[in-house]
């Protein structure tokens, strides 16, 4: 960013952030403001750590305050739907989770970029097409279900929800297969029980890997085969669970591709703009130690 580019905040900026509990490690009021920046749009967006039971009060803040938009992550996808007034998109409102929200003129309308983005990012870098294949994934919080909902969209022919809690799974694929007939799903607790199947990709969509969770949310060495492996933690930018992938000579990418994805298309949500928005946010990053 040039000077002459930097934000200069005055009585018209509209006010953008991300809600969500820790937000101090999110690379997204980096990269939103560059492009308000680049736009030159009068925007800042800020990073809103929000404690526990005080999301309904921030949604009340965002209203009284008249903020044009934010972004919702981790953990709060699921329960901001409490708060919001409507979900314009089908898909989105079945997901049951939204990452963006917009306010139209005092009316909050809540979306979920977080599925388009990762379909766009595994084409972008494993040049992986769902369609027919048989994929795993790791989780069942907010993130997997957009995962899960996309692969069902893009035609994936089998789909495993592998998760420590394994009630949230089995409620995720029976949510998804009630909208989905044309893919399998089904919902696992123990490794063993995916040992040997023929797996196509691995999602991790856990919060293994990320700063302050070292956990492995999957020894990819029991797979007997060349498999692709998506983490959709970016921060660090090699997790444990990569860090294997690219021992065992796997297709890889982690989860930066898929959030730059979901920040342009909730540029573009918020508004009306995407030209130029991808590289902008990227040339942002450039440097940034995740
Ligand atoms: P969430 O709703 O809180 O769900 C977290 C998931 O991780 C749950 O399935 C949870 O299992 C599992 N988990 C957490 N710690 C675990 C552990 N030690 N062992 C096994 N499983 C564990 O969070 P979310 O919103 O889905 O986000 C998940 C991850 O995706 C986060 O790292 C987030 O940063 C990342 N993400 C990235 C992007 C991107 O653009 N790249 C977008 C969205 C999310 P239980 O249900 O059993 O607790």
């Amino acid at each position: 960013m040039t000077r002459d580019q930097q934000i200069v905040v005055n009585a018209q900026t509209q006010l953008y952030g991300i809600f969500g509990n820790p937000v101090s490690h999110s690379l997204s009021p980096l990269i939103q403001n560059a492009a308000f920046s680049h736009l030159q749009i009068n925007a800042a967006y800020l990073a809103f750590p929000i404690e526990t039971g005080y999301l309904g009060i921030a949604f009340e803040a965002f209203r009284a305050m008249g903020m044009r938009g934010a972004n919702i992550t981790i953990p709060y996808k699921e329960e901001a739907l409490n708060f919001i007034d409507d979900i314009p998109e089908d898909v989105d409102r079945r997901i049951g989770a939204i990452n963006t929200v917009r306010n139209d003129h005092g009316t909050l309308l809540g979306y979920n970029t977080d599925g388009p983005g990762f379909l766009m990012a595994l084409n972008e870098e494993l040049s992986f097409n769902p369609e027919g294949k048989s994929i795993l994934v790791l989780g069942a919080g907010g993130a997997a279900r957009s995962v899960v909902f996309s692969l069902a969209r893009a035609h994936a022919n089998k789909v495993w929800v592998l998760n420590r809690h394994v009630e949230r799974a089995q409620g995720l694929t029976e949510l998804a297969a009630g909208f989905f007939s044309e893919t399998e799903f089904e919902a696992v607790k123990y490794l063993y029980e995916v040992q040997g199947e023929a797996i196509d990709l691995v999602v991790n969509a856990t919060s293994c890997g990320m700063k302050g969770n070292q956990d492995i949310p999957l020894d990819l060495r029991i797979l007997e085969r060349k498999t692709a492996a998506y983490d959709l933690v970016y921060s660090p930018n090699e997790t444990p669970f990569l860090q294997t992938a690219k021992a065992l000579g796997f297709p890889h990418a982690n989860g930066l591709g898929m959030l730059v994805n979901q920040a342009v298309l909730s540029f573009e949500i918020w508004t009306g703009k995407k030209d130029g928005v991808r590289k902008i946010m990227l040339d942002a990053l450039k440097g940034q130690e995740l």
